[in-house]
């Protein structure tokens, strides 16, 4: 089997895509909307993905959060300038290798754990969660060794097998991480490494975040390239089809972004970060009430005597909920998250919230936010049962596909 995920890739631009390699695909399969989770934020999607859970489960809340446990901000990557104020170094280890190896629950499993302990052999090419139990050392001396899947490869960091594949950082812009991804898959077609594979491409949303959902069309043609080019090494595309079950998807939509603003809640510490903010919290009645009265807050939920509260613009009512994707089981993972904070701000339509280092994408695409443009993804299953309705049921539909129980999580 082979899991393509084009990261931000939006249900309407993937229906109305004229690609020849994802054209094929979907006249071959079976297709759905399906939901994310929330926050709508690659590592959180990428961790529900990978186990199958929601972030109360897996325990990864957001691109930047307060780490209770070291009293430090951890940050994956909201740009550039937040990597650097949150200490470069520490940035890149916390995303590169403390992700799985700390900051991702053990009472969750991964698609690689879960099949390769039944004796099954997965990969993964660039997916930040890739948590599995063979040791591999990095290609620079002084980063540390993680652990992987088999078939291990990681932006040229990690490279389980010798390939020849260029180097993954080259030009981001013109699609370098994308054809690295391609180089290998292509290598591990050609050689029938894997029984799952799973094939990341990050550059689609690269492009969306720039030029807005719709203007990355022209980026699309690249992702697509990178399918064709797995499709040629199996020996055409209907040769790739006899040999494997595809899913494609996403891990969260996109949308538009018009105005942006630096979320302040006085004394308590914020994490924001695209269309998602975080406010660790004594008083989180408090705090979402003060909320009511900012236009970038859209619906802003909380826990309170056990039960869920959500307000908006000053309503109070748990059928707000009701209008977004999966919403009220969103809402209530995110919340119970263990690193996440008391009070969760989903971004109103057209808002961005500043990450750590002032960072915006107005005039182009951002997401994260409950809101459907962000939280609606394209689902297409080929040679599978239906697609699952949400990114968390990928797991289970590769695990049922090769007869593998899956651990249950506490
Ligand atoms: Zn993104």
């Amino acid at each position: 089997m082979v899991i393509i995920v084009i990261d931000g890739l939006t249900p309407s631009v993937f229906e109305a895509a004229d690609t020849p390699a994802i054209r094929f695909l979907a006249e071959h399969g079976e297709y759905r909307r399906a939901s994310s989770v929330f926050p709508s934020l690659t590592p959180v999607c990428l961790a529900s993905i990978s186990t199958g859970a929601y972030p109360d489960v897996h325990e990864i809340p957001h691109l930047v959060w307060w780490y209770r446990a070291e009293q430090r901000i951890v940050e994956y990557g909201s740009s550039f300038g937040a990597i650097r104020a949150a200490g470069f170094a520490r940035s890149l280890r916390d995303t590169i290798v403390d992700l799985n190896a700390k900051h991702l629950s053990r009472n969750a499993e991964t698609i690689h754990e879960a099949l390769e302990s039944a004796g099954l052999t997965t990969g993964a090419i660039n997916i930040t969660t890739y948590r599995g139990s063979h040791r591999h050392l990095p290609t620079i001396p002084g980063v540390p060794a993680v652990n992987g899947p088999k078939r291990f490869f990681f932006y040229s960091l990690y490279e389980s097998d010798r390939t020849g594949a260029p180097m993954a950082v080259r030009n981001r812009a013109l699609g370098s991480i994308d054809a690295y991804a391609a180089a290998v898959g292509r290598w591990l077609v050609t050689r029938d490494g894997f029984d799952v594979l799973v094939y990341y491409l990050p550059d689609f949303d690269y492009a969306s975040h720039a030029f807005g959902p719709e203007g990355a069309r022209e980026a699309l043609a690249r992702s697509d390239a990178a399918i064709a080019q797995l499709m040629d090494a199996a020996g055409g595309p209907d040769a790739f089809l006899t040999r494997y079950a595809v899913v494609l998807c996403s891990d969260h939509g996109q949308s538009v972004v018009g105005e942006v603003v630096r979320l302040d809640a006085g004394a308590d510490l914020v994490t924001a970060s695209n269309r998602a903010a975080m406010v660790y919290t004594q008083t989180p009645r408090a705090v979402a009430e003060r909320l009511d009265a900012q236009p970038a807050a859209g619906l802003v939920v909380f826990e309170e005597d056990g039960r869920i509260v959500v307000r908006r613009d000053g309503d109070e009512d748990d059928a707000l909920l009701d209008e977004v994707p999966d919403g009220h089981a969103r809402a209530a993972a995110a919340l119970r998250n263990p690193n996440a904070g008391e009070v969760l701000v989903s971004a109103a339509p057209g808002w961005e919230f500043l990450d750590l280092a002032g960072r915006h994408h107005l005039g182009g695409g951002s997401h994260g936010s409950l809101e459907t443009a962000d939280s609606e993804v394209p689902m297409l299953t080929v040679g599978l049962d239906a697609p699952p309705a949400s990114i968390t049921g990928i797991k289970q539909l590769v695990a049922d596909h090769f007869g593998v129980t899956v651990r249950r999580a506490a």
